[in-house]
């Protein structure tokens, strides 16, 4: 391979493959991998591994990637998650082409090898406790004891270990364990287990196997048997590499990849563990695994984030080697510069008031050029019906306004978008003193939004016309958690004790633009003044959409933490 194949953007992970490339090594292919457990659904962190694996495959020239499933704990998996996972690396924008595997399928080879390092006196049957083997493994400062079945006889040890496999022994009974180093300065070298028995089916292979291969142990195999050349993990794994390094030295496997380590992606204001994150599910606090607030893949497609604004935030927040915690605004800003470039302007009222304009016919409907962007003729634009009756913004009114308040108050005029300045002459009010509808009266020179005599005003307000606007439910989302570092141990409250009381606001008789009675599930607009939106793609309201509100047009806890 030729260093012109070397792609340009740079990361310590890249300038070790650059390295290998240059010196031949593994006959100049890059092969990665994406080994999910597929345990849960696929979140935000997740992503950051995909886009940097499935980048490099992408980027290096016959570079592959493969997916593969760690399925190894029968107990907590399920094929609802291979699917979800699958679905949602696709939808993420990238390609496993045809090398989708399952470590599962390697129960049969793992089995042999681990005859094998049986056989070499590598590996042993322990009948110590789960307590013992602790108890055994000595501290970090104190060194390890062996057990006494460690110098058991080869043909003994398989003899044990078959009738493992054929479910002889209770769970917990016994498990094999790798014959390394009790005195290891690497608590992980200190005879670690290979298999551990465990009477559960397993959702592909059934009911075949009684004993199940330990992660540390398959990882590495089923890596050296696809050609794996970089195998990329994060930070914890680091201490686990000389037993990765171990395995593949005792056995004759095709290929020894070199495993390198990144650091996780931490966001604040959020979890990404996988338990915690299944907690919030199984608990009630979310309504499943694609709850907009969710930090998960599906969640956050349900929100409105492309895949486009996920990818640019991976490229944006790098590869590192130490662990860092990243303000999830920085987040929110790859979703707000895109959905800026990609979406159409729109005019939605979220709190309606009702305005009268007291001087425009009753029962005329006249409709308004606007384009739907201001500066991007080729978004095009529709026609906006206007009429006696509109709705504004609540908010976009007060009776007594401050001197700053540059929208509606009582002798005020204002700029309704695209249409006319209309004055506010009256407040009408309920018994109750609630303000019902405000009278106003429009200029019709000022049609479009400008006054011919150059007059300025300083508002200009969203609306939609009364009869004409389309009553649907919107729903405005928030961070999840109102604390930083939720699941901080420095807090001594539960890290659900910060779930966020007000991450989800349900707007039940928003008025918006006709022309969204078409809009269809998943596209994405600017509602203006209000924020970036999406049409949610499970519900809708009595065949009328329903959307979820991305993020708001600016951050607002970046003001709240000025305050
Ligand atoms: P969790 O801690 O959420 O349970 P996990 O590491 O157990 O996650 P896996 O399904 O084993 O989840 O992860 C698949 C791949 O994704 C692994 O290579 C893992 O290192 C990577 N990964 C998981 N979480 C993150 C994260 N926060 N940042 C970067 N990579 C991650
Ligand atoms: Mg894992």
């Amino acid at each position: 391979m030729s260093d012109n194949s070397i792609p340009e953007t740079s990361n310590f992970i890249r300038n070790i493959i650059n390295d290998d490339l240059k010196n031949n090594k593994n006959d100049g292919r890059v092969h990665t991998r994406f080994p999910p457990e597929p345990n849960g659904y696929l979140h935000i962190g997740h992503a950051k591994s995909i886009c940097l694996n499935f980048g490099i495959a992408d980027d290096y020239q016959g570079g592959l990637c493969n997916l593969r499933f760690d399925d190894t704990n029968p107990e907590k998996e399920d094929v609802e998650y291979t699917d979800s996972i699958m679905e949602d690396v696709k939808w993420l924008g990238f390609d496993w082409e045809d090398r989708l595997y399952y470590a599962s399928d390697y129960f049969d080879q793992l089995f042999e090898f681990a005859k094998q390092l049986i056989l070499d006196d590598k590996a042993y049957v322990d009948h110590l406790s789960t307590e013992e083997i602790r108890e055994y493994r000595g501290t970090l400062t104190e060194p390890g004891k062996p057990s006494p079945y460690r110098e058991r006889s080869a043909e003994e040890n398989l003899e044990l270990f078959e009738r493992m496999r054929v479910g002889e022994f209770k769970e917990g009974e016994c498990l094999l364990r790798a014959k390394i180093d009790m005195a290891s300065a690497n608590m992980n070298m200190r005879d670690p287990a290979i298999y551990r028995i465990k009477k559960v089916e397993h959702h592909r292979t059934g009911n075949k196997w009684f004993i199940y291969p330990m992660y540390d142990y398959t990882h590495c195999i089923s890596d050296a048997l696809e050609g794996i050349t970089h195998s990329l993990c994060t930070l914890e794994f680091e201490d686990h590499r000389p037993l990765y390094d171990w395995f593949l030295d005792q056995l004759p496997v095709p290929c020894h990849p070199q495993q390198i380590e990144f650091a996780r992606l931490n966001l604040n204001y959020t979890v990404t563990s996988k338990r915690k994150l299944n907690e919030l599910v199984t608990e009630g606090h979310v309504s499943g695994w694609d709850d907009p607030r969710m930090p998960t893949i599906t969640g956050m497609r349900r929100r409105g984030y492309t895949p486009e604004a996920i990818r640019d935030f991976c490229d944006r927040i790098g590869i590192t080697k130490s662990d860092t915690l990243i303000d999830v605004g920085v987040l929110e800003n790859c979703a707000r510069e895109d959905l800026d470039k990609r979406t159409r302007r729109v005019l939605g009222v979220l709190n309606p008031l009702k305005v009268i304009i007291d001087n425009y016919p009753e029962s005329e409907t006249e409709l308004l050029d606007a384009p739907y962007h201001p500066n991007d003729p080729d978004m095009g634009n529709r026609q906006l019906p206007f009429s006696k009756e509109l709705f504004i913004e609540q908010d976009d009114f007060m009776e007594n306004p401050p001197k700053k308040f540059f929208r509606l108050g009582p002798g005020r005029e204002v700029r309704l978008r695209y249409a006319y300045f209309i004055t506010c002459n009256e407040v009408i009010k309920d018994d109750d003193g609630n303000i019902i509808e405000l009278r106003c009266t429009y200029d019709p020179e000022t049609k479009g939004g400008n006054a011919p005599d150059e007059r300025k005003v300083k508002g200009t307000l969203h609306w939609v016309s009364a009869q004409h606007s389309l009553a649907t439910e919107v729903r405005l989302y928030d961070r999840l958690f109102n604390d930083p570092k939720p699941d901080s141990s420095q807090h001594d409250k539960d890290w659900k004790d910060f779930l966020n009381p007000d991450s989800i606001k349900l707007i039940k008789h928003a008025r918006l633009e006709p022309s969204l009675q078409n809009a269809e599930k998943e596209e994405l607009f600017q509602f203006e003044r209000l924020g970036y939106f999406c049409v949610d793609r499970k519900d809708n309201c009595e065949g009328r959409p329903v959307f979820n509100r991305t993020v708001t047009l600016r951050d607002s806890w970046a003001k709240q933490k000025h305050k």
